[in-house]
């Protein structure tokens, strides 16, 4: 496709984005998410990021198949949940879950410093290679079970998860600094999970609330589905 179209279709897609937005704002309490983050999602070539076959499909508001078993996440979700996290420029934000790298490459278009955790390895070194090639230069990809976070790099001013665990991995809560967030899918694997938003208070006690039903592919690894 040529860039023209592209670009076209990236427009389409932002539109898209401010409609859901507004049908949504029952469930996220925002009928608009900020300039940094539409910005954000009008510049990531995403066609960059569906791999080959894909790229006619690639502003179409859908997951998409990336290979192993795992997806590209929905714009839409990728644009609702970077604008939950309520990001300062400059922020330090953990990730789960770097997939094909696109949610990683918003949040550096958004302004933060990316840290970003994939259990398998063959994604993990292809989005390295692919964020290195486009220039993100402000996002850390390592190859890891995202369950116990990114010890050695925290705290973070905001964590977002793109796997759903059947419950919220305490590592992660703890690698908050006082005043942060989390963005995270919580329930059972393969059925309805919600969108939850955690605000860590200057105690140190966390906040919750529930916003949408979601179906992320579930969070691997030994620990993924117990009960905390
Ligand atoms: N953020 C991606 C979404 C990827 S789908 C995007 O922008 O499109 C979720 C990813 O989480 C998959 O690549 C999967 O391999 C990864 N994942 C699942 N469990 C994980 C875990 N415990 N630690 C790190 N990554 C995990």
């Amino acid at each position: 496709m040529d860039k023209d179209k592209l670009d076209k279709a990236r427009l389409k897609l932002l539109d898209e984005i401010r409609a859901e937005a507004r049908a949504t704002k029952n469930f996220t309490g925002r009928a608009e998410y900020s300039d940094a983050v539409m910005q954000a999602m009008a510049r990531v070539p995403r066609h960059e990021f569906v791999g080959p076959g894909n790229e006619a499909s690639a502003y179409v508001n859908r997951p998409l198949p990336i290979g192993h078993g795992q997806t590209i996440s929905q714009p839409y979700i990728v644009a609702v949940m970077t604008d939950l996290l309520d990001l300062q420029p400059g922020a330090r934000v953990l990730e789960i879950g770097t997939g094909c790298g696109y949610q990683s490459a918003v949040l550096a278009e958004a302004g933060a410093r990316v840290y970003t955790l994939e259990t398998v390895r063959k994604l993990a070194d292809s989005a390295t290679a692919r964020l290195k090639r486009l220039g993100y230069d402000t996002v850390q990809v390592r190859f890891g079970d995202g369950y116990e976070g990114w010890p050695e790099q925290a705290p973070f001013d905001a964590i977002i998860v793109t796997a759903a665990p059947e419950t919220i991995p305490p590592a992660l809560t703890r690698q908050l600094k006082p005043g942060g967030r989390i963005v995270i899918p919580v329930g059972p694997a393969y059925s309805t999970q919600f969108l939850k938003v955690g605000v860590k208070d200057s105690n140190g006690k966390m906040h919750y609330a529930s916003t949408l039903p979601v179906a992320f592919v579930p969070m691997l690894g030994k620990h993924a589905g117990k009960v905390s």
